[in-house]
């Protein structure tokens, strides 16, 4: 599987210049959210952002340096990973990608260190550490900034991506009553004009809400993210997703366990509603199961993967499950993680890959955080604007 994803077959123009790491900085900053958010897994109001800045050296002295984002939530609840499980791993990945061993690694390259040639290259000298994706993820989009600007073009060309603007909506958390869903949901459609609405759900939280937005709102474009709360071999859970289908919702993201896959695709056979799969796909392979296990026990109509750059180790991962995904016929979107300006603007040039067919979640009712590091990207209506600058294009960036 891995032989058939060449850097050609998935769309990419590569850079083959040789670039030579010199130092990578990690620059870390708590972030106060403007609106807090709850999920089925906890409520939050503010998140730590990581930050890795790699310096490049090109063979002709020129240098450049690339920003990434690493997005754990500060508790290991929507996976394994939290802030300091992310900091440990990026210590593993420094020391890699410097060539250094871990008990020395100081951010600087060592002298004798291979030079990387493309993000294959780049990859390989941290491929050892198992999982830590986001850690990984952050890193790799430094990467990709870097190689951009060094091709003097914006990350979508560089990814294959073709659309100038991509489709948008909005995820909006469990609130404790219906008139405050409400609230927001009117904010949503009526100023903001989103494309789609997603609300999270979780049992006794869920039909009602479900009832008052349709009642309102008989054909807005509306899914629901359960994040895990589902217990598929529960009777009373099992005929409350069922009746999820009297809703007319897109999807039904990942009701039951997160690292599932054959239960998901088995005990749902029986829902009109497509299941998304979210938390339990962590790389293409997993994305080849879940699609062979919904041609065996679905049908492949009835399956759409969200893919977050993050969750599945990085950017390059990612293209390979919408790749993946496209050839089968499987809709994909990209989720967000409440990524800052940069882990955000990221997800809107890989949404602009032509495989991305559904509206990510790359907006809220306000911008997630006050001072953020960078201006967002420009939003009108349901739809953002790729940005055509070099790198990710982000004006007036301050990590400091
Ligand atoms: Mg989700």
């Amino acid at each position: 599987m891995e032989n058939e994803f060449t850097l050609k077959y998935l769309g990419i123009c590569e850079n083959q210049e040789p670039l030579f790491i010199e130092k990578i900085e990690i620059k870390k900053r708590v972030m106060k959210l403007r609106i807090p958010f709850e999920a089925s897994y906890g409520r939050f109001n503010y998140l730590t952002r990581l930050f890795p800045v790699i310096t490049f050296r090109t063979q002709s002295g020129e240098h450049i340096t690339g920003i990434g984002e690493c997005s754990p939530l500060n508790a290991p609840s929507y996976n394994y990973e939290c802030c300091e499980t992310v900091e440990a791993a990026l210590r593993y990945i420094i020391a890699g990608l410097t060539g250094k061993k871990i008990e020395e690694a100081d951010g600087f390259a060592d002298k004798n260190s291979a030079p990387v040639t493309d993000v294959i290259s780049f990859i390989e000298k941290y491929k050892w550490i198992t999982g830590h994706n986001m850690a990984k993820a952050g890193v790799e989009g430094a990467y990709w900034d870097a190689a951009a600007k060094l091709n003097r073009t914006s990350v979508s060309k560089l990814w294959g991506g073709s659309r100038t603007e991509v489709e948008t909506g909005t995820s909006v958390g469990l609130e404790p009553s219906i008139d405050k869903l409400m609230n927001k949901i009117d904010i949503a459609v009526q100023q903001m004009k989103v494309a789609r609405i997603k609300i999270k759900v979780k049992p006794g939280r869920d039909v009602l809400y479900l009832d008052a937005i349709r009642k309102r709102y008989p054909d807005i474009r509306l899914q629901v993210d359960a994040n895990a709360a589902y217990d598929l071999f529960n009777t009373e859970h099992l005929a409350l997703l069922k009746e999820f289908d009297n809703y007319d919702l897109s999807m039904i993201e990942q009701p039951g366990c997160n690292d599932d896959i054959l239960d998901h695709s088995r005990r749902l056979a029986g829902l009109n509603t497509p299941i998304c799969l979210d938390e339990s796909i962590l790389h293409a392979i997993h994305a080849r199961q879940a699609i062979e296990l919904w041609e065996q026990y679905s049908s492949i109509d009835k399956l759409i993967i969200n893919v977050k750059p993050p969750r599945v180790g990085g950017y390059l991962e990612a293209i390979k499950i919408a790749k993946l995904c496209s050839a089968k016929g499987v809709s994909v979107w990209c989720g967000g993680m409440y990524e800052s300006v940069i882990g955000k603007t990221a997800n809107v040039h890989f949404s602009s890959r032509a495989e991305v067919n559904l509206p990510g979640d790359h907006i809220s009712q306000a911008p997630y955080f006050y001072n953020d590091v960078a201006d967002a990207p420009v939003y009108k209506e349901g739809r953002i604007v790729v940005p055509n600058g070099t790198g990710w294009g982000l004006s007036n960036l301050n990590l400091d």
